[in-house]
């Protein structure tokens, strides 16, 4: 059995920065879960599957293969052997992404590659369900969050830096319901585990929030 650092928290957050930062600090392997999700999504969205054909998605889903690696330490997803990490991190792709994470066929497809990869390694693992579902024996669980105006803010620079379009306005909205459906879904939905330690972010600098939890790592 690794150690396993399980994050969970609603979108925007700042899951992944952190994760990927704790990982480097202290040796761990970082499964970023929401590009697993977001790949799931590309396979239906090029498929031409509307987010409400819920049938047609799990049907879909019996094709689809998706795989992690990493290249210099940097995860990769592959969708039936095909590299799809650029094409991941679209607020398009996300919101598919958020959408088919509701059905319990999709979440099943994911669960073992999830558990299978933190049994074998020492990983920091982020997403929604990890403290409470994947992992719950997890060594360390954390939720963080921010409140809904800074991780609003946050993602509007990072797609303006890349030069992608954006609109504040729409991606605060975005981000409201993303979060309604991620926490109010039947299925694993998005809640602070019992044994969690709460991070709010929304007052921290990056590094105060990444010592924090390596403080929290006996390892
Ligand atoms: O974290 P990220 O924004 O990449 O995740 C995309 C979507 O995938 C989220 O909005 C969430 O609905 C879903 N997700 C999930 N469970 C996870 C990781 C992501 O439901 N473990």
């Amino acid at each position: 059995m690794g150690y396993n650092v399980a994050i969970d928290g609603p979108a925007g957050a700042g899951k992944s920065t952190i994760a990927k930062l704790v990982a480097k600090e202290k040796g761990f392997i970082y499964v970023d879960t929401g590009a697993m999700y977001r790949g799931l999504a590309v396979y239906f969205l090029k498929k031409g599957l509307k987010k409400a054909d819920v049938p047609g998605i799990i049907e879909a889903c019996r094709d689809a293969e998706v795989t992690i690696s990493y290249d210099n330490g940097i995860q990769q997803v592959y969708l039936n052997g095909e590299n799809v990490t650029r094409l991941l991190r679209t607020e398009e792709v996300g919101n598919m992404a958020s959408h088919i994470s509701a059905i319990p066929e999709v979440r099943q497809k994911l669960l073992e590659l999830q558990r299978s990869l933190a049994s074998e390694q020492n990983v920091i693992m982020d997403g929604r369900d990890i403290g409470t579902n994947i992992l719950p024996g997890a060594n360390v669980k954390i939720y963080l969050t921010a409140s809904v105006e800074t991780r609003a803010n946050r993602r509007y620079r990072e797609l303006k830096e890349k030069g992608e379009p954006c609109d504040l306005e729409k991606i605060t909205k975005d981000i409201r319901e993303r979060d309604e459906r991620d926490m109010n879904r039947e299925t694993a939905p998005l809640k602070q585990a019992d044994d969690a330690i709460l991070i709010d972010s929304s007052d921290m600098t990056i590094q105060e929030v990444v010592s924090k939890i390596c403080s929290y790592c006996n390892i």
